[in-house]
């Protein structure tokens, strides 16, 4: 596929940043730069909420909310008539292997059709009030969103952010990763394609610390929906609450996965690898501590690291089962947690094999197993945003439950047994946005609610549920007598 110009996409109009500089862009896979983007600023961002509010003016805030959803249903249509393209494109810029690329490009599709059928099905109701009174609410859009994204599942985020936003008829500036904006910029032209008026959708590609930050803060934004990092999240809700605007943060997790001794494991075997190593574990809800119950502790360890020893690492395109990791910051960072595990004291079971003709300057992490881990360490606590699992024992379902909830986070967590009421018991008590029982993350989940509690954030996207956040409910009471 050709790649799309380094240009930022506001009013319609694909342009040059401002200031006319440009960020290389490399290919993870060989640590070679193939792409440039545009560096948008603070005037850039400007441009961009300026014209985002031209368009809530114009046409699209007129627009009805059937044919939204119209332009939102064939925008889907499109990005699945691309996937192939938008696949190979994501593959190169972000290091993922192709088969996963592409699943994202048909889930961003699926994100956009969901979205575009739910737009005309959202209603408010009609209250019983005093005599002589009529009062109805009515959903109205916040106006013009920021969606800042980061570089792991950029197509994925965008379909389950701006789809909502332009479902409920918000106009949206979009700032995707630093790391990963190619794919963003196609979307961005399928929008226009399909339909979508001018200005309505605008992506600033550029830094964190300068387009993203400089839209964090625009008194123009009336919600801000941001996907990254904690340490970047609690700057994103420090800048809300200047502006007095609300804002939905996905961010990390260190979700685990509880496997009791009754729990089938030739079922949950495929689950609990590929949770672990999808995307090189570069996933907010990757599966990466396994707290197994103790008297099976060790067979389940083995199995795993069997797995765990035949997983090929390789550049994207080739479709191996781990990719390179997105950047050689990130990769220094993984090395540095599996480095400070094995100097821990955690057994380190099984690595898996960078392949030979993997290139030499490519972001490779080969993926390492570690168990038994100490539940207090970093291994068992951290998200290491890498291919690294760690295995935790436990006896009983209180120790189960103590460990599932002893970090920070509680975004996702899995549940393996054959028992049901045990399944529910743990289902009630383990802290967490989503649980699952007996699967892991399973079909994509674009209809299911996602968020997380404590330090993964607060709000919900995916699902019917995600679109409530892009609006506001307006109360009308009518005197009639
Ligand atoms: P990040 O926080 O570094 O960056 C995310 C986005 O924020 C990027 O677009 C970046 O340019 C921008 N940004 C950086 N500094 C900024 C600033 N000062 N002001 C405004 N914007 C700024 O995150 P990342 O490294 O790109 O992504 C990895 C993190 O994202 C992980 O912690 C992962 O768990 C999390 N994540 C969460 C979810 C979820 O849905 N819960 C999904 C994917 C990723």
């Amino acid at each position: 596929m050709t790649l799309p110009a380094p240009k930022l996409l506001i009013g319609g109009t694909f342009q040059d940043a401002q200031g006319g500089d440009r960020i290389p862009v490399l290919d993870p896979s060989t640590g070679e730069p193939f792409a440039e983007l545009a560096r948008g600023r603070s005037i850039d961002v400007e441009m961009a909420v300026a014209s985002a509010h031209k368009a809530r003016e114009g046409a699209w805030g007129r627009m009805s909310a059937m044919e939204r959803g119209r332009i939102l249903s064939k925008l889907a249509g499109k990005i699945l008539e691309r996937a192939q393209d938008l696949a190979i494109l994501e593959a190169r810029d972000v290091g993922k292997p192709l088969a996963q690329a592409r699943a994202d490009a048909i889930a961003c599709a699926r994100y956009f059709e969901f979205y575009g059928g739910a737009a005309d099905k959202l209603h408010g109701d009609t209250i019983p009030y005093q005599a002589g009174y009529q009062v109805m609410t009515w959903w109205e859009p916040h106006g013009v969103t920021a969606h800042i994204v980061p570089w792991n599942y950029p197509m994925q985020i965008i379909g389950r952010s701006v789809g909502a936003a332009l479902a409920m008829g918000n106009a949206c500036v979009v700032k995707p990763g630093e790391d990963a904006s190619l794919t963003a910029l196609v979307l961005g032209k399928l929008a226009l394609e399909a339909g979508l008026p001018e200005g309505v959708l605008n992506i600033v590609t550029g830094y964190g610390e300068e387009a993203g930050a400089a839209l964090a803060r625009h008194p123009g934004i009336h919600h801000i929906s941001f996907t990254g990092s904690v340490a970047v999240g609690q700057r994103i809700q420090e800048a809300a609450a200047r502006n007095i605007v609300p804002v939905t943060l996905e961010l990390g997790g260190k979700s685990p996965q509880l496997v009791f001794a009754d729990a089938d494991l030739d079922a949950a075997l495929p689950f609990l690898v590929r949770a672990a190593v999808q995307n090189a574990g570069q996933t907010c809800s990757a599966g990466s501590r396994i707290l197994i119950e103790r008297s099976v502790f060790d067979e389940v360890a083995s199995a795993i690291a069997e797995r765990f020893s035949k997983l090929s690492v390789g550049p994207a395109l080739d479709d191996p089962d781990v990719g390179p990791i997105v950047s050689a910051e990130q990769k220094a960072r993984v090395e540095g947690f599996v480095s400070r595990g094995e100097t821990s004291g955690a057994a380190l079971l099984a690595r898996g094999k960078i392949l030979d003709d993997a290139p030499k300057g490519g972001f490779y992490v080969a993926p390492a197993l570690f168990g038994p881990v100490d539940s207090k360490t970093e291994l068992a606590r951290e998200e290491v945003f890498g291919p690294v699992l760690s295995l935790v024992p436990f006896t009983g379902e209180d120790e189960a439950v103590a460990i599932a909830n002893g970090t920070d986070y509680g975004l996702v967590a899995g549940v393996w047994t054959r028992d049901g009421s045990r399944a529910l018991r743990m289902a009630k008590r383990v802290r967490a946005g989503q649980v699952f029982v007996n699967n892991y993350g399973a079909g994509g989940g674009v209809e299911l609610p996602f968020g997380g509690v404590g330090k993964s954030g607060h709000g919900r996207e995916k699902g019917f549920v995600g679109l409530y956040g892009f609006g506001t409910l307006k109360t009308v009471a009518v005197k009639y007598e």
